[in-house]
């Protein structure tokens, strides 16, 4: 499973890696994306199976126990996300290089068993101001959420070194197309 190639987005929650991945999904035929499993709720505008698979904590833990995680996170309190093995079995196998929406230490993790076959990708903003008025543009948590999510990004924004490469995302038109060449670059496509 190590040997197909993977591109990894990591950021605190709101710096926009979910918008670029969906747009790199929409340019690239070569990627699919590697749905997460979570014990998060499902958003209004979102599918189970194609944003995430929705899990109970019983039915998540069990899968911990099962050894089915390539890497998993409590990312906020009572809240697991994880990578599952047979998903990204699943893709490699189907010839598609695999693209992860992650949080930063997830990241880490993933680019630390894939290695050279990873592109380590780390999305930031110029301010935890700018995370703020994004997380409220969204308006997909609650007040609490909303402040524990940004409480996270001062800790989350020191991880960067440990990525390939850094987008700042401020113009988005920008950051699509540098986070293109990125992919052009990795798939030498
Ligand atoms: P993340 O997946 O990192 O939590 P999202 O992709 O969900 O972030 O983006 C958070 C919000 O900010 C969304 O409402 C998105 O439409 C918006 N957004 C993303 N990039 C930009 C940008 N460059 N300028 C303004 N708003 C943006
Ligand atoms: P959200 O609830 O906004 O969809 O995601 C919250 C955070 O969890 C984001 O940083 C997202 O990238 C991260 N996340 C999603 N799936 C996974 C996963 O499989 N593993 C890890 N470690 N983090 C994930």
């Amino acid at each position: 499973m190590e040997n197909g190639k993977v591109i990894i987005f990591s950021a605190p929650s709101g710096a926009g890696k979910t918008t670029i991945v969906k747009h790199l999904l929409q340019h690239f035929p070569q990627l699919a994306f590697s749905v997460s499993a979570t014990t998060r709720t499902r958003r209004p505008n979102e599918t189970d199976g194609k944003d995430y698979y929705f899990l109970s904590v019983t039915d998540f833990i069990d899968k911990i126990k099962h050894h089915e995680f390539l890497e998993y996170e409590q990312v906020y309190e009572q809240l697991y996300y994880g990578t599952l093995k047979a998903e990204v079995e699943r893709l490699h196998k189907a010839g598609k290089a695999v693209i992860f929406d992650v949080d930063v230490k997830g990241g880490v993790n993933l680019k630390k068993y894939f290695q050279e076959n990873a592109l380590a990708v780390f999305v930031k903003v110029d301010s935890v101001e700018t995370l703020a008025k994004r997380l409220e543009g969204r308006n997909t948590e609650t007040p609490e959420k909303k402040a524990e999510r940004l409480a996270k990004a001062d800790a989350e924004l020191q991880f960067e070194p440990f990525f390939d490469q850094v987008i700042l995302n401020e113009d988005l038109s920008k950051a699509f197309e540098k986070a293109e060449k990125m992919v052009r670059d990795f798939l030498a496509v």
